[in-house]
């Protein structure tokens, strides 16, 4: 069961940039942060627009002094305070992180930012170089990896249960973007822009999340892959709305991912399928709390978050919030992730390096990972999917 009372004698000072009234992922940020007392959301950044930062940042309980303009007055401000913030999350449209990440760390705050965390993989790197050197810690929000049993799937992986590993189908496709809907949405309109979005759409957008599970559950690296994409919207060239990649695995695995925006009828569709010698086990983000185990030749087993027959000793599997059988969700994951930054955040603080090598958490490395996937995927679409080493 999650322990709500190990937690920081005093809140973390945490501020946003981004995430402000009406955002997609705002309040997500605001509810998993605060969920467990660990942060304390004391000043922001919260929208691209002043008056209207200052309005919503004054409507969540932050004084109006301390709601700034931009991001680098909030910097420059907090940093004079003998208050001022510790900690920053970033949640800003995407072509936006890598300068407001840059300087977050340069201002010496520990920082958790948004996906894909950059353009490029060189700028990815500049950053881990960054945090390393400032001794900052830097989170990456893939969200749904705090979900218990994703840390089942991946246990039981680890601890043989299914095999070795020889195929893993990826896929996050929904349609919610089957029309051109950017026409009355800005958050969808941003999507499409490639000077802001960056080089893709829908692969950033939604296929890192799950191309990232598939990593962090089975532990296996791409070694090349192809990718074709396509927009379907003609307007949204050169960006896609939907990308199937193929991919092989350095253990001799292989993989599919499709991400899509025009799965017409689908809501979410993230799933991911791990199949094994022996066994498979699979995913779905809109049933978290339940995981498919399947052996061959036995009845489908579906196993249930909470229940004693889970690896409960490791920590992810074993943070549960309320018994097996009532549905934890979206929120309880990234309730899960910040409490890890929390702790990784004050463990760095205080040079508790034990803590920090037994805490799991989603870190600059995934946030590398993910800006490569889409890198590899955009250089081999746009040459014919020719196979491209990852
Ligand atoms: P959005 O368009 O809904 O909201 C963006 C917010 O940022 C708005 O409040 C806007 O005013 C503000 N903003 C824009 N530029 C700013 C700047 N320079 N300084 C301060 N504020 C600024 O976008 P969204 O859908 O919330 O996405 C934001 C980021 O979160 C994107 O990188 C997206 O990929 C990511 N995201 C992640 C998840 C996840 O599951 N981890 C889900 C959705 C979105």
């Amino acid at each position: 069961m999650f322990n709500e009372e190990t937690r920081l004698e005093q809140p973390i000072r945490w501020a946003m940039v981004g995430g402000g009234r009406g955002s997609e992922i705002g309040y997500a940020h605001r509810s998993g942060a605060s969920r467990d007392n660990n942060f304390k959301l004391v000043a922001g950044a919260f929208d691209i627009d002043a008056d209207r930062c200052r309005d919503f940042g004054t409507s969540l309980g932050v004084d109006p002094e301390r709601c700034y303009a931009d991001y680098k007055t909030l910097f420059e401000a907090e940093a004079k305070r003998d208050d001022g913030i510790q900690a920053v999350s970033i949640a800003t449209p995407n072509g936006t992180h890598y300068a407001i990440s840059k300087a977050a760390i340069e201002a010496g705050l520990h920082v958790i930012c948004e996906k894909p965390v950059t353009f490029t993989v060189v700028e990815a790197q500049d950053l881990k170089r960054l945090a390393t050197e400032n001794n900052r810690v830097f989170g990456v929000m893939y969200g749904y990896t705090g979900f218990p049993m994703i840390h089942q799937a991946r246990e039981m992986i680890s601890r043989g249960d299914i095999g070795e590993v020889r195929v893993i189908n990826m896929q996050f496709a929904h349609g919610f973007h089957n029309t051109e809907v950017e026409k009355n949405s800005p958050g969808a309109k941003w999507r499409m822009n490639p000077e802001v979005s960056g080089p893709s759409y829908i692969l950033g957008d939604v296929g890192s999340h799950v191309y990232y599970l598939a990593g962090l559950m089975t532990g296996l690296e791409v070694e090349k892959l192809c990718c074709t994409r396509q927009s379907f919207i003609k307007s949204r060239a050169p960006l896609e709305d939907n990308a199937h990649v193929m991919m092989n695995f350095t253990n001799g695995a292989v993989g599919t991912l499709w991400a899509s925006g025009v799965n017409a009828g689908s809501m979410h569709q993230q799933k991911i399928r791990i199949i094994g010698e022996k066994a498979s086990i699979e995913w779905w983000d809109e049933r978290p709390n339940q995981l498919s185990y399947e052996v061959q030749g036995e009845p489908v087993r579906i196993l249930e978050r909470g229940m004693g027959y889970l690896y409960q000793d490791e920590p992810g599997v074993g943070h549960n919030r309320i018994g097996g059988g009532h549905a934890e969700g979206f929120f309880e994951s990234w309730a899960n992730l910040y409490s890890r930054f929390a702790i990784v955040m004050k463990a760095t603080d205080e040079g508790d390096q034990k803590t920090i090598d037994n805490t799991w958490y989603p870190d600059i490395d995934a946030g590398i990972d993910g800006v490569r996937l889409i890198e590899r995927c955009v250089e081999s679409a746009d040459d014919d999917a020719k196979w491209v080493k990852f």
